[in-house]
Protein backbone atom coordinates (compact mmCIF):
# COMPACT_ATOMS: atom_id res chain seq x y z
CA UNK A 1 0.00 0.00 0.00
CA UNK A 2 1.29 3.46 -0.94
CA UNK A 3 1.18 6.04 1.53
CA UNK A 4 1.64 9.79 1.78
CA UNK A 5 2.83 9.29 5.36
CA UNK A 6 2.98 6.26 8.04
CA UNK A 7 2.11 7.51 11.36
CA UNK A 8 3.39 5.57 14.08
CA UNK A 9 1.61 5.66 18.06
CA UNK A 10 -1.82 6.94 18.25
CA UNK A 11 -2.26 8.43 21.29
CA UNK A 12 -3.63 12.45 20.86
CA UNK A 13 -0.08 13.89 19.09
CA UNK A 14 -0.49 10.54 16.39
CA UNK A 15 -4.33 11.27 16.06
CA UNK A 16 -4.54 15.07 15.76
CA UNK A 17 -1.56 14.43 12.50
CA UNK A 18 -3.11 12.25 10.93
CA UNK A 19 -6.11 14.64 10.99
CA UNK A 20 -4.03 17.69 10.02
CA UNK A 21 -2.29 15.65 7.13
CA UNK A 22 -5.35 14.66 6.29
CA UNK A 23 -6.57 18.02 5.95
CA UNK A 24 -4.20 19.30 3.77
CA UNK A 25 -4.99 16.50 1.17
CA UNK A 26 -2.33 13.99 2.35
CA UNK A 27 -2.89 10.26 2.96
CA UNK A 28 -1.99 8.55 5.62
CA UNK A 29 -1.50 4.98 7.34
CA UNK A 30 -1.56 5.33 11.32
CA UNK A 31 -0.39 1.91 13.32
CA UNK A 32 -1.38 2.17 16.33
CA UNK A 33 -1.15 -0.27 19.56
CA UNK A 34 -1.66 1.29 22.67
CA UNK A 35 1.11 0.36 25.03
CA UNK A 36 0.25 -0.23 28.93
CA UNK A 37 0.61 3.33 30.81
CA UNK A 38 0.26 5.59 27.48
CA UNK A 39 -0.72 8.95 28.61
CA UNK A 40 -3.87 9.46 26.13
CA UNK A 41 -5.82 6.52 27.55
CA UNK A 42 -6.46 8.25 30.82
CA UNK A 43 -5.98 12.06 30.20
CA UNK A 44 -9.30 13.88 31.26
CA UNK A 45 -8.54 16.49 27.99
CA UNK A 46 -9.40 19.48 30.19
CA UNK A 47 -7.80 22.99 29.22
CA UNK A 48 -7.65 26.42 30.99
CA UNK A 49 -5.83 29.69 31.13
CA UNK A 50 -4.45 29.34 34.72
CA UNK A 51 -1.38 27.71 34.85
CA UNK A 52 0.44 26.55 38.33
CA UNK A 53 -0.08 27.63 42.19
CA UNK A 54 0.86 31.29 40.69
CA UNK A 55 -2.48 31.72 38.45
CA UNK A 56 -0.18 32.96 35.81
CA UNK A 57 -1.65 32.51 32.18
CA UNK A 58 -0.96 29.39 30.12
CA UNK A 59 1.34 29.81 27.70
CA UNK A 60 0.17 31.16 23.81
CA UNK A 61 -3.13 30.22 25.70
CA UNK A 62 -5.03 32.85 22.90
CA UNK A 63 -3.72 31.31 20.04
CA UNK A 64 -4.37 27.84 21.16
CA UNK A 65 -7.80 28.32 22.39
CA UNK A 66 -8.26 29.52 19.17
CA UNK A 67 -6.89 26.63 16.77
CA UNK A 68 -8.22 24.07 19.77
CA UNK A 69 -12.39 25.45 18.23
CA UNK A 70 -11.35 25.14 14.77
CA UNK A 71 -9.76 22.10 14.77
CA UNK A 72 -11.76 20.08 17.16
CA UNK A 73 -15.01 21.75 15.53
CA UNK A 74 -14.17 20.18 12.54
CA UNK A 75 -12.85 16.62 13.68
CA UNK A 76 -16.26 16.93 15.59
CA UNK A 77 -18.03 16.89 12.25
CA UNK A 78 -16.23 14.83 10.07
CA UNK A 79 -16.48 11.94 12.70
CA UNK A 80 -20.34 13.28 13.51
CA UNK A 81 -19.85 12.72 16.94
CA UNK A 82 -19.69 15.74 20.26
CA UNK A 83 -15.88 15.21 21.59
CA UNK A 84 -15.30 19.04 22.93
CA UNK A 85 -17.09 21.12 24.64
CA UNK A 86 -16.72 24.42 26.91
CA UNK A 87 -17.45 24.17 31.43
CA UNK A 88 -16.56 26.00 33.94
CA UNK A 89 -14.03 25.89 36.05
CA UNK A 90 -14.31 26.65 39.87
CA UNK A 91 -10.97 27.63 41.66
CA UNK A 92 -11.69 27.86 45.34
CA UNK A 93 -9.66 30.20 47.23
CA UNK A 94 -8.48 29.69 50.82
CA UNK A 95 -7.31 32.81 52.28
CA UNK A 96 -7.49 36.98 51.38
CA UNK A 97 -3.68 36.62 50.09
CA UNK A 98 -4.92 33.74 47.53
CA UNK A 99 -7.78 35.70 46.54
CA UNK A 100 -5.28 38.74 46.06
CA UNK A 101 -3.03 36.83 43.93
CA UNK A 102 -5.22 35.13 41.61
CA UNK A 103 -7.25 38.96 40.68
CA UNK A 104 -4.06 40.67 40.64
CA UNK A 105 -2.64 38.11 38.20
CA UNK A 106 -5.55 37.76 36.57
CA UNK A 107 -5.64 41.86 36.06
CA UNK A 108 -1.82 41.11 34.75
CA UNK A 109 -2.39 38.55 32.29
CA UNK A 110 -5.58 39.93 31.39
CA UNK A 111 -7.94 37.44 32.04
CA UNK A 112 -9.82 39.03 34.64
CA UNK A 113 -13.04 39.48 32.36
CA UNK A 114 -12.98 35.66 32.37
CA UNK A 115 -13.16 35.43 35.84
CA UNK A 116 -16.98 35.56 38.12
CA UNK A 117 -17.11 34.98 42.25
CA UNK A 118 -19.15 31.53 42.76
CA UNK A 119 -22.75 33.09 43.52
CA UNK A 120 -23.86 29.75 44.81
CA UNK A 121 -21.81 27.19 47.37
CA UNK A 122 -20.79 23.83 45.51
CA UNK A 123 -22.92 21.15 47.11
CA UNK A 124 -20.53 17.88 46.42
CA UNK A 125 -17.76 20.70 48.67
CA UNK A 126 -16.90 21.04 51.54
CA UNK A 127 -19.40 23.94 53.16
CA UNK A 128 -16.05 26.69 53.49
CA UNK A 129 -15.85 26.54 50.24
CA UNK A 130 -15.71 30.03 47.66
CA UNK A 131 -14.09 31.37 44.81
CA UNK A 132 -14.32 31.67 41.70
CA UNK A 133 -15.54 30.50 37.85
CA UNK A 134 -13.61 30.96 34.64
CA UNK A 135 -14.25 29.28 31.72
CA UNK A 136 -12.63 26.17 30.76
CA UNK A 137 -13.16 23.52 28.50
CA UNK A 138 -12.69 19.17 27.38
CA UNK A 139 -11.52 17.42 25.20
CA UNK A 140 -13.05 13.86 24.84
CA UNK A 141 -9.66 12.57 23.94
CA UNK A 142 -10.30 8.42 24.66
CA UNK A 143 -13.74 9.56 22.37
CA UNK A 144 -11.26 11.36 19.78
CA UNK A 145 -9.18 8.63 19.49
CA UNK A 146 -11.82 5.55 19.39
CA UNK A 147 -13.91 7.68 16.72
CA UNK A 148 -10.95 7.90 14.48
CA UNK A 149 -9.61 4.76 14.74
CA UNK A 150 -12.42 3.60 13.54
CA UNK A 151 -12.94 5.30 10.57
CA UNK A 152 -8.93 4.72 9.11
CA UNK A 153 -10.05 0.81 10.03
CA UNK A 154 -12.82 1.40 8.19
CA UNK A 155 -10.76 2.86 5.26
CA UNK A 156 -8.13 0.37 5.67
CA UNK A 157 -5.60 2.79 6.54
CA UNK A 158 -4.66 1.34 9.94
CA UNK A 159 -2.17 -0.86 11.24
CA UNK A 160 -2.90 -2.27 14.86
CA UNK A 161 0.96 -3.26 15.58
CA UNK A 162 3.77 -1.98 17.17
CA UNK A 163 6.54 -0.84 15.01
CA UNK A 164 9.71 -3.30 14.98
CA UNK A 165 12.45 -0.60 13.89
CA UNK A 166 14.77 -3.24 12.04
CA UNK A 167 11.73 -3.57 9.49
CA UNK A 168 11.92 0.46 8.41
CA UNK A 169 14.01 0.66 5.28
CA UNK A 170 14.32 3.30 2.68
CA UNK A 171 13.03 2.45 -0.69
CA UNK A 172 14.48 5.16 -3.43
CA UNK A 173 12.96 8.23 -2.17
CA UNK A 174 10.72 6.87 -0.01
CA UNK A 175 10.33 4.14 3.39
CA UNK A 176 9.16 0.75 3.26
CA UNK A 177 7.44 -0.84 6.19
CA UNK A 178 6.22 -4.23 5.26
CA UNK A 179 3.76 -3.79 2.66
CA UNK A 180 3.79 -0.28 3.27
CA UNK A 181 5.51 2.58 1.30
CA UNK A 182 5.26 5.95 2.39
CA UNK A 183 6.69 9.05 1.46
CA UNK A 184 7.64 10.39 5.03
CA UNK A 185 7.46 9.03 8.58
CA UNK A 186 6.15 10.59 11.55
CA UNK A 187 6.77 8.95 15.04
CA UNK A 188 4.41 10.30 17.96
CA UNK A 189 5.23 7.69 19.99
CA UNK A 190 4.77 9.50 23.28
CA UNK A 191 7.67 8.63 26.02
CA UNK A 192 8.42 5.20 23.90
CA UNK A 193 10.36 7.92 21.50
CA UNK A 194 13.23 6.89 23.93
CA UNK A 195 13.23 3.40 22.92
CA UNK A 196 13.41 4.34 19.24
CA UNK A 197 17.02 3.89 16.99
CA UNK A 198 16.32 7.20 15.31
CA UNK A 199 14.77 9.62 17.72
CA UNK A 200 16.54 9.01 21.25
CA UNK A 201 18.60 11.83 21.57
CA UNK A 202 15.21 13.87 22.27
CA UNK A 203 14.90 14.83 25.51
CA UNK A 204 11.59 13.46 25.76
CA UNK A 205 11.12 12.55 30.36
CA UNK A 206 8.69 10.35 31.25
CA UNK A 207 6.74 11.94 33.85
CA UNK A 208 4.49 9.97 35.93
CA UNK A 209 0.49 10.88 36.55
CA UNK A 210 -1.71 9.07 38.57
CA UNK A 211 -5.65 9.24 38.67
CA UNK A 212 -8.68 7.73 40.47
CA UNK A 213 -12.09 7.86 39.30
CA UNK A 214 -15.21 7.79 41.60
CA UNK A 215 -18.31 6.30 41.72
CA UNK A 216 -20.99 9.28 40.44
CA UNK A 217 -23.56 7.80 42.64
CA UNK A 218 -23.41 10.48 45.76
CA UNK A 219 -22.39 13.34 43.61
CA UNK A 220 -25.57 15.47 43.24
CA UNK A 221 -24.51 17.21 39.84
CA UNK A 222 -20.73 18.25 38.74
CA UNK A 223 -20.69 19.71 35.44
CA UNK A 224 -18.12 21.92 36.27
CA UNK A 225 -14.47 21.53 36.77
CA UNK A 226 -13.01 21.90 40.25
CA UNK A 227 -9.45 23.23 40.79
CA UNK A 228 -8.14 22.62 44.57
CA UNK A 229 -5.05 20.89 45.18
CA UNK A 230 -6.11 18.37 42.14
CA UNK A 231 -8.46 18.44 38.97
CA UNK A 232 -11.86 16.94 40.00
CA UNK A 233 -14.62 16.86 37.03
CA UNK A 234 -17.26 14.23 34.84
CA UNK A 235 -15.07 11.71 32.63
CA UNK A 236 -17.05 9.33 30.63
CA UNK A 237 -19.40 7.78 33.36
CA UNK A 238 -17.31 8.39 36.48
CA UNK A 239 -16.22 11.32 38.17
CA UNK A 240 -11.97 11.96 37.39
CA UNK A 241 -9.79 13.42 40.25
CA UNK A 242 -6.21 13.85 39.48
CA UNK A 243 -3.23 14.02 39.49
CA UNK A 244 0.26 13.71 40.77
CA UNK A 245 3.11 14.88 39.17
CA UNK A 246 5.86 12.47 39.64
CA UNK A 247 9.26 12.35 38.23
CA UNK A 248 10.78 9.86 40.63
CA UNK A 249 9.46 6.21 40.15
CA UNK A 250 10.38 3.13 39.61
CA UNK A 251 7.29 1.50 38.81
CA UNK A 252 5.10 2.99 35.97
CA UNK A 253 1.59 1.82 37.35
CA UNK A 254 -0.88 2.89 40.22
CA UNK A 255 0.89 3.02 43.74
CA UNK A 256 0.83 3.94 47.21
CA UNK A 257 2.40 7.19 47.05
CA UNK A 258 -0.31 8.27 44.63
CA UNK A 259 -3.13 6.52 45.85
CA UNK A 260 -2.49 8.74 49.22
CA UNK A 261 -1.59 12.19 47.68
CA UNK A 262 -4.95 11.77 46.21
CA UNK A 263 -7.04 10.34 48.60
CA UNK A 264 -5.45 13.18 51.14
CA UNK A 265 -6.94 15.75 48.69
CA UNK A 266 -10.31 14.61 48.29
CA UNK A 267 -11.21 14.35 51.90
CA UNK A 268 -10.52 17.84 52.08
CA UNK A 269 -12.51 18.88 49.11
CA UNK A 270 -15.20 16.19 48.95
CA UNK A 271 -18.36 16.52 51.69
CA UNK A 272 -19.69 13.10 51.12
CA UNK A 273 -18.52 10.12 50.98
CA UNK A 274 -17.29 8.50 48.34
CA UNK A 275 -16.12 4.97 46.33
CA UNK A 276 -13.13 4.68 44.41
CA UNK A 277 -13.67 2.84 41.02
CA UNK A 278 -10.61 2.79 39.87
CA UNK A 279 -6.85 3.62 40.44
CA UNK A 280 -4.74 4.30 37.19
CA UNK A 281 -1.60 5.97 36.02
CA UNK A 282 0.18 7.22 32.74
CA UNK A 283 3.40 8.58 31.49
CA UNK A 284 3.44 12.33 30.14
CA UNK A 285 6.14 12.94 27.61
CA UNK A 286 7.63 15.93 29.04
CA UNK A 287 10.44 18.50 27.78
CA UNK A 288 12.79 20.57 29.98
CA UNK A 289 11.19 23.55 28.29
CA UNK A 290 7.56 22.60 28.61
CA UNK A 291 7.22 22.85 25.27
CA UNK A 292 6.48 20.59 22.10
CA UNK A 293 9.20 19.11 19.38
CA UNK A 294 8.62 19.03 16.12
CA UNK A 295 11.63 17.20 14.74
CA UNK A 296 13.25 16.42 11.78
CA UNK A 297 15.82 13.76 11.36
CA UNK A 298 19.46 15.48 10.55
CA UNK A 299 20.58 12.79 8.23
CA UNK A 300 17.56 11.00 7.05
CA UNK A 301 15.10 13.43 4.88
CA UNK A 302 11.22 11.96 5.98
CA UNK A 303 12.00 10.79 9.44
CA UNK A 304 10.15 13.40 11.93
CA UNK A 305 9.00 13.01 15.13
CA UNK A 306 6.30 14.87 16.80
CA UNK A 307 6.64 14.80 21.29
CA UNK A 308 6.67 16.93 24.32
CA UNK A 309 2.98 17.44 24.47
CA UNK A 310 3.64 17.25 28.41
CA UNK A 311 0.36 18.03 30.75
CA UNK A 312 -1.04 19.85 27.97
CA UNK A 313 -1.57 17.52 25.03
CA UNK A 314 -5.10 19.29 24.36
CA UNK A 315 -4.65 22.65 24.07
CA UNK A 316 -0.77 22.10 22.43
CA UNK A 317 -1.95 19.52 19.93
CA UNK A 318 -4.05 21.26 17.38
CA UNK A 319 -1.60 24.31 17.01
CA UNK A 320 1.58 22.02 16.61
CA UNK A 321 0.11 19.63 14.32
CA UNK A 322 -1.35 22.16 11.81
CA UNK A 323 2.25 23.65 12.26
CA UNK A 324 3.55 20.58 11.25
CA UNK A 325 1.28 20.09 8.28
CA UNK A 326 1.97 23.76 7.16
CA UNK A 327 6.05 22.88 6.90
CA UNK A 328 5.60 20.13 4.92
CA UNK A 329 3.57 21.44 2.36
CA UNK A 330 5.65 24.52 2.18
CA UNK A 331 3.37 27.26 4.14
CA UNK A 332 5.85 27.25 6.69
CA UNK A 333 9.37 28.10 6.12
CA UNK A 334 10.87 28.06 9.87
CA UNK A 335 10.04 25.16 12.47
CA UNK A 336 9.13 26.92 15.38
CA UNK A 337 9.44 23.69 17.48
CA UNK A 338 12.67 22.69 16.27
CA UNK A 339 14.95 20.44 19.17
CA UNK A 340 17.79 22.72 17.93
CA UNK A 341 16.84 24.83 20.68
CA UNK A 342 18.27 23.11 23.06
CA UNK A 343 21.78 23.11 21.59
CA UNK A 344 21.99 26.79 21.48
C1 LIG B 1 -2.72 11.47 34.55
C2 LIG B 1 -2.66 12.38 33.35
C3 LIG B 1 -3.63 13.36 33.20
C4 LIG B 1 -3.58 14.22 32.10
N1 LIG B 1 -4.57 15.15 31.95
C5 LIG B 1 -4.53 15.99 30.90
C6 LIG B 1 -5.55 16.95 30.71
O1 LIG B 1 -6.50 17.04 31.47
N2 LIG B 1 -5.43 17.80 29.64
C7 LIG B 1 -4.41 17.70 28.76
O2 LIG B 1 -4.35 18.48 27.81
N3 LIG B 1 -3.44 16.79 28.89
C8 LIG B 1 -3.47 15.93 29.95
N4 LIG B 1 -2.49 15.02 30.09
C9 LIG B 1 -1.39 15.00 29.13
C10 LIG B 1 -1.78 14.29 27.83
O3 LIG B 1 -2.26 13.03 28.17
C11 LIG B 1 -0.56 14.17 26.93
O4 LIG B 1 -0.08 15.47 26.64
C12 LIG B 1 -0.89 13.50 25.60
O5 LIG B 1 -1.83 12.49 25.77
C13 LIG B 1 0.37 12.92 24.98
O6 LIG B 1 0.00 12.28 23.78
P1 LIG B 1 1.05 11.46 22.92
O7 LIG B 1 0.31 10.94 21.77
O8 LIG B 1 2.27 12.29 22.69
O9 LIG B 1 1.54 10.28 23.88
P2 LIG B 1 0.78 8.93 24.32
O10 LIG B 1 -0.59 9.21 24.75
O11 LIG B 1 1.67 8.24 25.30
O12 LIG B 1 0.67 8.08 23.00
C14 LIG B 1 1.77 7.47 22.38
C15 LIG B 1 1.21 6.31 21.59
O13 LIG B 1 2.23 5.77 20.76
C16 LIG B 1 2.15 4.37 20.81
N5 LIG B 1 3.46 3.84 20.45
C17 LIG B 1 4.64 4.08 21.05
N6 LIG B 1 5.63 3.45 20.39
C18 LIG B 1 5.05 2.82 19.34
C19 LIG B 1 5.55 1.99 18.29
N7 LIG B 1 6.86 1.73 18.16
N8 LIG B 1 4.68 1.49 17.39
C20 LIG B 1 3.35 1.78 17.47
N9 LIG B 1 2.83 2.56 18.45
C21 LIG B 1 3.67 3.06 19.37
C22 LIG B 1 1.74 4.07 22.25
O14 LIG B 1 1.17 2.78 22.36
C23 LIG B 1 0.73 5.18 22.50
O15 LIG B 1 -0.56 4.77 22.08
C24 LIG B 1 -2.53 14.11 31.16
C25 LIG B 1 -1.58 13.09 31.30
C26 LIG B 1 -1.64 12.21 32.39
C27 LIG B 1 -0.64 11.10 32.51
Amino acid sequence: MKTDFLIVGQGLAGTLTGHALERMGASVVIMGLEKPHAASSLAAGIIHPVSGRKFVKAWLYDQLIAQCHETYEEIERNLGVPLFRKLDMHLYISSVKEENDLLSQARRYSYDDLLRPLAVKDRDMQNSRRGYAINAFQLDIQGLLGYSANRWKAKQRYLPEHMEYPALSREGDSWRYKDVVAGQVIFCEGVWCRGNPWFSHLPVIPNKGQVLTLDPAGFQNIDYLVKSGLLLTRWKEVIWAGATYEWDFDYPGPDSYGWNYLYRRLENLLSQPYRVRSHMAGLRPTVPDRKPILAEHAELPGLWAVNGFGTKGSSLGPYVTRHLADLLNGREKINRFSPSRFKE
